[in-house]
């Protein structure tokens, strides 16, 4: 399924975070306890998530896609395949297991679970409700971490899952340390400008390796030893060779793909001649309000110019800001 076509179907709606906000309880004391989880995992009111080599299970491909879970009656076979299996919460009596079959090929993957297809789950994103969006992307990113933890980065032995998934531990004895789900900080920005006349202008750039016409906000990696906001302004000025000040968060997102949280603010540019870093981004400009509602959308096989995929929070951050600017 390409993104642009189910895109398109999609009526405007008030902007909203995807791949966050469900309400599961993620069961962090409950967890500790082996007998507890192991209880859960034998109810039969309990639903596995199974995920495949970083892809999740959606029905429904096309038009009104849908996440898969299976009941726990009937995924012995995939607990019995399983690799990993990690707690992501419960939902009153209900818990939620993710499982890890990676271990299959594609065909007997697919045949484990009888219907429904493994896909990169931003390729149905923006057609997935709050709840549904968040399973999955936890469930994901949950797993992720996981297949690159399995040796210790203190000695190198290798780890095991403890505690339903939510620590891994040195196997060694002399070492025995423990690690934990770690998600990487991103910092994402729109950076607006006020010229002396005419509307207010937000700062868009383009990587390379981007289908071609589409923009996105600026957004970099966190590094040792700075504050967020320092993070922004050096991307920034990086990127574009722009000078910000009045740095402002307005929200996050989880992004696992494949291991970040994504950090969004909005500044207020300084200096408006831009001097971009061809090793970063291929592009950036100045845009209006008006120059944005002339945008399509990520993925559109056309020759205009596009706005960021609609489950990302660069979205998010331009559509609030569209309606702040009401022009
Ligand atoms: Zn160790």
């Amino acid at each position: 399924m390409r993104g642009g076509p189910a895109y398109a179907k999609l009526a405007p709606m008030k902007p909203f975070i995807r791949y966050a906000g469900g309400d599961l309880d993620r069961a962090g004391i409950f967890r500790k306890d082996e007998t507890w989880i192991l209880e859960k995992l034998a109810h039969p009111q309990s639903r596995i998530v199974p995920v495949w080599r970083n892809l999740n299970l959606i029905d429904g491909l096309g038009s009104n896609p849908t996440t898969r879970s299976i009941d726990r009656a009937n995924a012995d076979h995939i607990l019995e395949i399983a690799h990993q299996i990690t707690l992501l919460g419960i939902a009153g009596e209900v818990a939620y297991f993710a499982a890890d079959i990676s271990s299959l090929e594609e065909e007997p993957a697919h045949a484990l679970v009888n219907s429904g297809r493994f896909v990169d789950l931003r390729q149905v994103g923006p057609l997935l409700g709050v709840e549904e969006s968040a399973l999955m992307a936890h469930a994901r990113g949950m797993l992720f971490w996981h297949q690159k933890h399995q040796h210790c980065g203190v000695c190198g032995a290798p780890t095991q899952s403890r505690e339903g998934g939510h620590m891994r531990k040195c196997t060694s004895t002399e070492c025995g340390a423990p690690s934990f789900p770690r998600t990487d900080p991103a910092v994402i920005m729109l950076i607006t400008h006020q010229p002396p006349s005419g509307p207010p202008q937000c700062l868009l750039g383009r990587q390379a390796l981007w289908p071609a016409g589409n923009y996105s906000t600026l957004a970099g990696f966190v590094e040792p030893g700075e504050s967020l906001e320092e993070a922004v302004a050096r991307e920034v000025f990086e990127e574009a060779g722009i000078h910000i000040h009045n740095v402002t968060y307005q929200a996050s997102q989880p992004w696992p793909f494949p291991a970040s949280i994504m950090l969004g603010f909005w500044g207020e540019a300084t200096t408006t001649e831009i001097t971009i870093d061809e090793h970063e981004i291929e592009a950036a400009q100045w845009f209006d309000a008006p120059d944005l509602r002339k945008f399509g959308e990520w993925g559109d096989d056309d020759t205009a110019l596009h706005l960021p995929r609609r489950d990302s929070i660069s979205r998010f951050l331009i559509e609030t800001w569209l309606t702040k600017v009401g022009v």
